[in-house]
């Protein structure tokens, strides 16, 4: 491998430790409330994940878990119970939602001071203006490590692999923020490993295992790999394994930076959600 290794999970640690820091010198009491509808176990692990995160920076968390056949109205009424909750600063509901209710009506019912995820249509249009607001956490996570790697993107040009409200659209506003000359692809681009050949930054979120090949990698180019796919193990059978949507070993051999799956852009995500609950935090007050 000659690429550097981009560390997220260093980075992401160094972040809470530093959300820490700032919590305490503050006397901040930043509260952060989730909630869960259902039971599917990969939200329930990243539902734990996220409250176990904030409590261990100094924040409060709640987690309220409703059941799978809770209606559209119901959940409304939550949110806006906390929504006018002075003890919550962040409000979460983790996706995807039962069928039964619509994801884009309780996005927008989220006040948007309090959106930590950065969903809200106010928000999305804030970072498509440039102006300040909450930007999505896993888009500012790749951010922060493509900083790892350079500084300065001015003139890059960058090509993001992906046209997600969640990820891909949010990524290519800050990379257009940051000056780079952005490319969205999606599963209609013509010649994919052409343009991504083109590519100073590459950022890959498809959800398609290990499908940016080492050949597709602009040499010196840097890599960030959003994808997380689970797969079979072929070292191990009847285990799997999570990758990413770029071969990791045949473009660690061209590439400048890399992230790994995991511990790139995955452990950067939480990092960023608590890192807008405390901006939330600072802007809102609230009791301590
Ligand atoms: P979506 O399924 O919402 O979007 C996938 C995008 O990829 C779509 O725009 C789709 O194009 C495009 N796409 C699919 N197949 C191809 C293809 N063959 N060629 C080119 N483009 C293609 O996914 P998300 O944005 O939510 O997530 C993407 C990946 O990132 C997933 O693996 C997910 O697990 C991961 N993820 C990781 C996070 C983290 O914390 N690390 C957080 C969020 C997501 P089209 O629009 O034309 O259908």
């Amino acid at each position: 491998m000659t690429a550097k290794l981009i560390d997220g999970a260093a980075v992401a640690k160094s972040l809470r430790q530093k959300i820490a820091e700032e919590i305490a010198k503050k006397k901040l009491n930043p509260g952060l409330a989730v909630i869960l509808v259902g039971e599917n176990p990969a939200s329930q692990v990243y539902v734990r994940n996220k409250g176990r995160a904030a409590e261990e920076v100094g924040m409060k968390s709640w987690t309220h878990t409703l059941p799978a056949e809770t209606t559209q109205q119901e959940l409304l009424e939550w949110v806006d119970k906390l929504n006018r909750d002075p003890a919550v600063h962040g409000i979460l509901v983790q996706l995807p939602l039962s069928k039964q209710i619509d994801q884009n009506i309780i996005i927008e019912a989220i006040a948007p001071e309090k959106d930590v995820d950065g969903f809200h249509p106010i928000n999305a249009g804030k970072l498509s203006l440039g102006l300040p607001g909450f930007v999505p956490c896993t888009p500012r996570g790749c951010m922060i490590l493509t900083a790892e790697a350079e500084k300065n993107l001015a003139g890059k040009r960058a090509v993001v692999l992906g046209r997600s409200n969640i990820v891909g659209k949010p990524v290519a506003q800050l990379l257009l923020k940051a000056d780079c000359t952005v490319t969205i692809a999606h599963s209609r681009t013509k010649d994919l490993p052409a343009l991504c050949r083109e590519a100073d930054i590459l950022v890959a979120a498809i959800g398609k295992p290990e499908f940016v090949r080492g050949d597709w990698i602009k040499p010196g180019a840097i890599v960030i790999d959003v994808g997380i796919n689970r797969v079979e193990d072929p070292a191990n059978p009847g285990k799997t394994r999570l990758v990413g949507d770029v071969a990791f070993s045949e473009a660690a051999e061209r590439a400048g930076a890399i992230t790994p799956v995991p511990g790139g852009v995955g452990p950067m995500t939480i990092a960023c959600l608590l890192q807008n609950t405390l901006q939330a935090a600072e802007k809102l007050g609230g009791p301590s």
